[in-house]
């Protein structure tokens, strides 16, 4: 297939905005794949603020970035992503230039930890707000368990109808596939 599946296609869509130096975000940590990607994007000078619920998260991706010594460009935080902008620091907010929410539950884990639309739309709002025009919000949605089907339809609703003066809102989805496999959702600020 040359079409990009949806992975790839996350990381093509930060590929564009995030520089080295840059301050990002990954909203949703789990095992760090998504953090390890930013951490090499923004390089030794950047920061990636990472965020997630779950202890287990955080120490096994903690453990990642030591293996790869990407450990000082990363700050984890054991906490849900709505706190966003209390965490980041004044100095970094207006120099975020891109956010990933790999959205749904920790594969191999407790699959009723899962992220909420309530939540993840608060993050989103937040980041918006502090975010450098231009920045890219990517919401990978996973919507094949009851509370993801949930989250999609609050998500697509308020995505819908944020104004387009204040952002470019795109969908990117295989619309044949069987079993309800994730799609993106990609923000970018004006
Ligand atoms: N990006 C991860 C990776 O590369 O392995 C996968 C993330 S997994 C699909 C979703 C994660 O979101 C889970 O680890 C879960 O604990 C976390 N989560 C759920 N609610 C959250 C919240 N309010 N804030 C931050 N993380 C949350």
């Amino acid at each position: 297939m040359k079409m990009d599946r949806i992975l790839p296609f996350a990381k093509i869509l930060l590929e564009k905005p995030v520089k080295t130096g840059d301050i990002v975000v990954d909203g949703t940590v789990g095992n760090g794949h998504d953090t390890v990607f930013l951490a090499n994007l923004i390089g030794e000078t950047g920061r990636v603020y990472g965020f997630d619920i779950q202890e287990e998260a955080i120490l096994n991706s903690s453990k990642r970035l030591d293996a790869e010594g990407l450990a000082d460009r990363v700050y984890l935080h054991h906490i849900g992503h709505e706190k966003i902008g209390k965490i980041i620091p004044p100095e970094h907010q207006g120099k975020i230039t891109g956010a990933i929410f790999n959205l749904g539950y920790l594969p191999g884990s407790d699959k009723t930890i899962v992220t909420k639309a309530e939540t993840t739309i608060s993050a989103v709002e937040q980041l918006l707000e502090i975010m450098a025009p231009e920045g890219m919000i990517v919401l990978v949605i996973y919507h094949g368990h009851e509370e993801g089907a949930f989250e999609r339809d609050a998500l697509l609703t308020y995505c819908r109808q944020i104004d387009q003066k204040t952002a470019h809102v795109l969908q990117y989805q295989f619309i044949n596939q069987r079993n309800n496999p994730p799609f993106i959702v990609a923000i970018e600020k004006r």
